[in-house]
């Protein structure tokens, strides 16, 4: 018998290679993704063995479709032994903000309003997991943290007190501290509640379901599609920059295996922590449980983040 992971965002980057890394470990995967024909052609490129995948189309931007790719997962017959929330949009040079078809800023509908929906729908599957010990794995970023260096090039994220949030989200309302917007501080607001969400589910339902839920920070994957929509010279740069000066480059596959690693591996087994590799780019850098952002870490905010984003998905 298998276990079953599902992936979001698995067409390319580091989900890609998770994918690849969890089927040769003997998984078997739901390919969550847009594009179902790029998600094909991408499995076929990597080698995933055809018995080893199935490819569900799913838009993280879209509530109604992540309801549907619920009850596209669930007439599979399947059970859920791991999800894994990786999918995310980036786009750092846009000037005016774009919109997901409920009405909400794109980045963060995409990246936290559609992920926050489905791990709350999803928890029913992974109560019934196969395993005696079902996980839930939400990607970080360092970006999230100002404490570190990666974290300090600004805009830092801020929360605030999520008054774009409780106005309800909708333009004129698109950041989640109710300021103006800002495209990259967009995305790293979206990953500090990426973060939040991961440490509240566990506050929320560990003890009670015996799911491990944790996040990861896989170290900087610079090659990956995620600065596609960057000036051209920076995704150039980038690579260089964090392999030579920052040294926090980690190749795709690498990056792949540790997110493989938080999903399968025994000694990940521990609810509610924030994953992150010393040595980041050898192979052989040793992982180790890093302390979140002060905002991350606020409980308080946790809780005002969790209800605002379950009104905003039709939660509450
Ligand atoms: P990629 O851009 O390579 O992959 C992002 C994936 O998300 C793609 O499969 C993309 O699909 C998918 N996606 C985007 N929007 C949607 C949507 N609306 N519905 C469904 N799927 C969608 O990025 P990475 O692999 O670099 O990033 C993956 C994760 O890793 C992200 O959470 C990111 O924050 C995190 N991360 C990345 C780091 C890095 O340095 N690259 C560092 C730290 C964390 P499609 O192929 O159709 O575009």
């Amino acid at each position: 018998h298998k276990s079953t992971v599902i992936i979001t965002g698995a067409s390319s980057g580091v989900g890609l290679y998770a994918a690849n890394a969890l089927a040769k470990r003997g998984w078997h995967v739901i390919m969550a993704c847009r594009n179902l024909e790029k998600t094909e052609a991408a499995a076929q490129t990597v080698g995933i063995p055809k018995d080893s995948y199935t490819i569900i189309h799913i838009d993280l931007g879209s509530l109604d479709s992540v309801r549907k790719f619920v009850q596209d997962f669930r007439a599979t017959g399947r059970s859920l032994d791991a999800l894994v929330c990786n999918a995310a949009i980036y786009m750092p040079l846009i000037k005016e903000p774009l919109f997901s078809p409920d009405g909400y800023e794109l980045s963060v509908a995409t990246n936290h309003l559609g992920h926050f929906l489905l791990c709350n729908l999803m928890l029913e599957d992974l109560k019934k997991a196969s395993t005696s010990e079902p996980r839930l794995v939400i990607l970080g970023t360092v970006t999230h943290n100002p404490n570190e260096l990666g974290g300090k090039i600004p805009p830092r994220p801020d929360l605030g007190d999520l008054k774009g949030f409780e106005a309800g989200f909708k333009a004129p309302h698109t950041m989640i501290d109710g300021k103006k917007f800002e495209p990259v501080k967009a995305y790293k607001d979206s990953k500090v509640c990426n973060v939040l969400t991961m440490r509240e589910l566990h506050r929320r339902y560990h003890e009670s379901t015996g799911i491990t839920f944790s996040s990861l920070y896989p170290g900087c994957v610079a090659t990956t599609a995620l600065f596609r929509n960057h000036y051209p010279l920076f995704q150039k740069l980038f690579p260089v920059f964090q392999k030579y000066i920052t040294g926090g480059f980690v190749s795709e596959e690498l990056a792949g295996e540790r997110v493989a690693d938080v999903v399968a591996d025994p000694a990940y087994n521990q609810s509610g922590i924030y994953w992150s590799w010393g040595n980041r780019q050898k192979k052989d850098g040793k992982s180790f449980v890093q302390k979140v952002s002060n905002e991350a870490s606020d409980d308080a905010k946790a809780e005002k983040m969790w209800d605002f984003s379950a009104k905003l998905v039709g939660l509450a």
